[in-house]
């Protein structure tokens, strides 16, 4: 049997690896398929598929979007995006404006973090990009880093907490799209949409099964049951929802390199394996 793994980031949002390393990687590790689903871009595209062809692995075209719910950020992910130009204009455009928020976004972090007295500008945070294949969707962990290089913390971890997240010194809020908004361009750029890691959201089941109805309404094609971060429960709770909606299962490790070490590509945590039966169903959905 092979496997699959259809969530992964790399270098041209906040993962490590390059478009066409994660794929040799990937190849490497035996998979039969890999989605490049970088956060606000889809840059990284054209050099994993080359890749892809190069290693004998199939690779899928995705992306995650961030939508904004009352029980806080959602992602969403599109697979199988098309290759031609037109059909895709309409989704680079609303990906465009949100690197364009990104990038004031990271420049306000960066002038709190100044004003709190630390030595750090947004000129080093994309520097240490280098030339990194894309490297455009800049965020939170590439900042994050950069503290930790300039040893004004000790770890990712710490960053987040003092600083970064939403409880930290210099939290800006990030713009989102509406659900309305990421549903209609993904559904008019011909993506399959999945649910991105729902076990990660900190809601009641009751909410939970009533967004998922919501999304079936708009579009929605997969919930993704299979990633590194959902326990047993997790699993089989979407396993249930997507039966009960009628929905495709997907499944991904939600690699990113060396930001996040403890997760192996196709592996997950050590346990994770997304059979390939998985992405013949999802090709049809
Ligand atoms: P951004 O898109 O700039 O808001 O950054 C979001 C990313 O930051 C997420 O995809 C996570 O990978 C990472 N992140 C969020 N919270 C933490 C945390 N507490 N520790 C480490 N990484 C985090
Ligand atoms: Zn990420
Ligand atoms: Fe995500
Ligand atoms: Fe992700």
């Amino acid at each position: 049997m092979k496997y699959i793994d259809l969530h992964t980031h790399s270098t041209c949002s906040d993962g490590t690896d390059s478009p066409a390393s994660l794929v040799r990687l990937a190849a490497k590790a035996g998979l039969a398929a890999v989605a490049l689903t970088d956060h606000d871009t889809i840059s990284g595209l054209h050099e994993a598929e080359q890749a892809g062809r190069e290693h004998g692995i199939e690779v899928v075209r995705g992306c995650e979007l961030s939508v904004g719910t009352e029980q806080g950020e959602v992602h969403i992910l599109g697979l199988f995006l098309p290759q031609d130009p037109t059909s895709l204009e309409e989704l680079e455009n609303a990906l465009q404006y949100l690197r364009d928020h990104r990038s004031r976004r990271n420049a306000q972090i960066v002038q709190k973090l100044q004003e709190m007295g630390l030595e750090i500008d947004y000129e080093a945070v994309l520097n240490r990009l280098g030339d990194r294949a894309g490297g455009e969707s800049v965020g939170r962990p590439h900042i994050a880093k950069l503290l930790q290089e300039k040893g004004y913390v000790s770890s990712i971890r710490e960053a987040f907490s003092v600083y970064l997240g939403n409880k930290g010194k210099a939290f800006v809020p990030k713009k989102v799209l509406k659900v309305s908004e990421a549903m209609g361009l993904l559904q008019r750029s011909k993506a399959t949409i999945c649910l991105a890691h729902p076990g990660l959201m900190a809601c009641s089941h009751k909410w939970l099964d009533s967004f998922v109805a919501k999304l079936k309404e708009q579009g929605l094609h997969a919930i993704e049951a299979y990633h590194s971060e959902h326990a047993p429960a997790a699993e089989n709770m979407c396993k249930t929802l997507a039966k009960k909606y009628e929905l495709a299962i997907t499944g991904g490790s939600d690699y990113h390199g060396n930001s996040k070490p403890q997760i192996v590509l196709g592996f997950g945590k050590g346990n994770l394996r997304i059979p390939e039966g998985i992405l013949d169903t999802l090709r049809n959905a």
